[in-house]
């Protein structure tokens, strides 16, 4: 793993973040289906909570609001983030607030650092049947950019936890880490 192979990761996952939102205003049939697999039955609320945690993380990569460091080996870990500030997302405020506060800290000389361990370079690219680099990234950004947890763990890792999730009920899989990494990957394989 080295900082240019990051970066295509991080591109890989913007061009599904915008596959996504495209999707959910041009293609209803489309983001319903990646739903259904993914985070189960929608309920309205539970789509505009997907919607909204789209457009967080979409703006923390557009505002390069965090930096990418390359670790070394930890245990079974593929990677790891500091978690964003969870106040800020009580009361669903508009997404611009959230990101000024990521680039006040971020022009500030701290930007979130998120670690790449060298396991990730032993995982696809992409991949829907496993974990992948790119789900590995989104996972990790959807903690960081919307607060987005690790439900139960280790029962909500990889695809077999995305399943544990979606038994749990469709709030529970929107607001977990991996489900909602697989949902955005599906959108690069239409
Ligand atoms: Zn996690």
């Amino acid at each position: 793993m080295d900082l240019k192979s990051a970066k295509k990761i991080v591109n890989e996952a913007e061009k599904a973040l915008t596959n996504a939102q495209l999707a959910y205003v041009e293609n209803d049939a489309l983001f319903r289906r990646n739903f259904n697999t993914w985070f189960g039955k929608t309920t309205k609320a539970s789509i505009e909570d997907v919607v909204y945690t789209l457009a967080l993380m979409g703006g923390e990569i557009k505002h390069d609001n965090f930096r990418i460091e390359l670790g070394a080996p930890s245990g079974s870990e593929n990677a790891n983030v500091l978690h964003f500030k969870k106040k800020y997302l009580h009361g669903r405020e508009p997404v611009d607030q959230i990101w000024r506060a990521n680039k006040e800290d971020a022009d500030a000389g701290n930007p979130s650092p998120m670690t790449f361990r060298p396991q990730m370079l032993m995982m696809p690219f992409i991949d829907q049947t496993q974990q992948s680099q790119v789900e590995t990234f989104l996972h990790e950004l959807a903690h960081f950019a919307a607060g987005v947890i690790d439900y139960n763990p280790p029962s909500c890792y990889d695809v077999s936890g995305t399943n544990y999730c979606k038994l749990q009920g469709v709030d529970i899989a929107v607001r977990n880490a991996e489900n909602v990494g697989f949902f955005i990957q599906s959108f690069l394989f239409e």
